[in-house]
């Protein structure tokens, strides 16, 4: 029917303007190195911020001792205390817990948000068992994984940039997150010191570098997306500061926000940005992050019940509903392997309240799915060969004759549990650099490796070292 004609050729249309071939993922991945170049460069010389994050040294495995960690940047935010026990004992014993973020509190003040954090990590040290063990005389020390934009001041300060991913509160932007979280414990009669503020970014760097020497990158593809790597000092002309002992600096790209005329952008993705709470901003990371993906497939949807009646003659009132459609349940339709997609139908029976759904329906609806899946996917790829070029590290390099090993930690549960996007990211990634190279490069899974990461840096930057 015409009707079908019409719904397969906005299908059609999507999948053009969606494309990405090699040659324009090599335009993106030269565009993010030049953009690294221009970010070091100079404070605001590129949408990418390429921020100092003071880390200077990465674990070195010797940390011993009681440290916490507090990680805030999501749907979640997780406590985690570990026992270090140094070369001979590593991780003696780790526990943590995760509390979700009541969504009034991510648009509301910020003291309530913070009372509201240091309420529950007063909580979680009060419920300490014996096995961990704090010196006498020695306040608790912890690591602050902030996953959102700061400008440092030093390793354990720094000034709020603006928030993203949904969270939007009065008056915290340019105060000091470490000073606020502070003064939060300090109404709860919590003494502790925050010893390291860390973007969630530099918490997976550490964490990854802990248990392997060849971590040199972390990625984030979660409820946001971002990237952090290991830069040479001297390579950093806006830093004016004393050049470090190690000659390395650690810097948190911030890469959500890149953005060029080389990336595919949708009319879908223009309505996106436009109704989102950060208009113009974060760019890279609605084409990618968890956030946003199940929202552009939504959108799609909406356009081929408008304009093709695809779920009957009326638009079901749901479907207009932003941010109904969830990146998980996106998942689950597109990872539906039954024959008469049964998943799709449910999904789509119980989140936007369509049914009886056609096979044919059902499988325009995967269509869509793996058209937004895997360009965000394959966008990544480009943004981690970008960083990989920055490095030098995107040809087979010989380290005297030994093959010079790459790690990039990632974490977040996009990456985690969208497998096609996962499977999609390495592919094209090994198409990009070619077998030879791939062989050396590893993308290493390290789940909220933040969190001991963030403790580890704690340890370093401890005030009885
Ligand atoms: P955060 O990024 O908030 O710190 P996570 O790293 O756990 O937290 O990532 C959570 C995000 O991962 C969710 O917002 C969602 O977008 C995405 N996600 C979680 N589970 C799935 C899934 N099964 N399929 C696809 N995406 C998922
Ligand atoms: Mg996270």
């Amino acid at each position: 029917s015409g009707r079908w004609a019409r719904a397969v050729a906005i299908l059609k249309e999507l999948e053009e303007k969606c494309a990405t071939p090699i040659g324009k993922l090599r335009q993106v991945a030269d565009a993010m190195t030049v953009e690294m170049h221009a970010g070091l460069a100079s404070e605001g010389g590129s949408k990418l911020k390429m921020l100092i994050s003071y880390v200077d040294n990465l674990p070195t495995g010797d940390e011993t001792g009681l440290f916490y960690a507090l990680d805030l940047g999501g749907t979640n935010f997780r406590v985690l205390r570990v026992q270090l026990g140094g070369k001979e004992g590593h991780v003696v014993k780790q526990e943590f817990e995760e509390v979700s973020i009541p969504p009034n509190l991510m648009v509301g003040r910020s003291s309530e948000l913070f009372d509201f954090i240091a309420a529950e990590l007063a909580k979680f040290v009060a419920s300490e068992g014996e096995e961990f063990h704090l010196p006498a005389g020695r306040q608790r020390e912890l690591g602050f994984t902030f996953s959102f934009p700061v400008k440092q001041t030093s390793i354990s300060s720094g000034t709020l940039i603006k928030w993203t991913k949904g969270f939007a509160i009065d008056g915290t932007v340019g105060e000091d997150v470490v000073a606020e979280l502070t003064k939060a414990m300090e109404r709860q009669g919590l003494d502790m010191r925050v010893s390291a503020l860390v973007n969630d970014t530099i918490g997976t760097l550490a964490g990854g570098r802990y248990y392997d020497n060849d971590v040199v990158a972390a990625v984030i593809l979660g409820t946001g997306t971002n990237a952090a790597y290991v830069e040479r000092a001297h390579a950093i002309p806006k830093w004016h500061g004393l050049l470090p002992k190690s000659g390395e600096m650690v810097i948190n790209m911030e890469w959500g926000n890149f953005r060029s005329s080389h990336l595919p952008l949708t009319e879908y993705d223009q309505a996106l940005d436009l109704e989102s709470l950060n208009p113009g901003e974060q760019i890279f990371e609605k084409l990618i992050s968890g956030m946003y993906l199940g929202e552009l497939v939504r959108r799609v949807l909406l356009k081929m019940a408008e304009e093709a009646a695809l779920f009957g003659d009326s638009v079901p009132p749901k479907l207009e509903i932003q941010f109904i459609l969830r990146t998980p349940d996106m998942s689950a339709m597109h990872h539906d392997t039954s024959s008469d997609l049964r998943v799709v139908g449910t999904k789509l029976k119980e989140i936007l309240g369509i049914s009886n759904t056609s096979l044919k329906t059902r499988k325009l609806v995967v269509e869509v799915c793996d058209i937004i899946a895997k360009r965000g996917a394959r966008l990544a790829a480009a943004g981690i060969l970008g960083v990989l070029k920055k490095q030098g590290r995107d040809s087979a390099a010989r380290d005297g004759g030994e093959m010079q090993r790459t790690v990039i930690a990632m974490d977040g549960g996009l990456y985690e549990h969208y497998t096609i996007f996962s499977n999609c990211l390495e592919t094209t990634l090994k198409e990009m650099i070619g077998e030879e190279a791939a062989a050396s490069i590893v993308i290493k899974l390290a789940t909220d490796g933040s969190g001991i990461g963030a403790a580890l840096l704690a340890a370093s930057h401890s005030q009885y070292l």
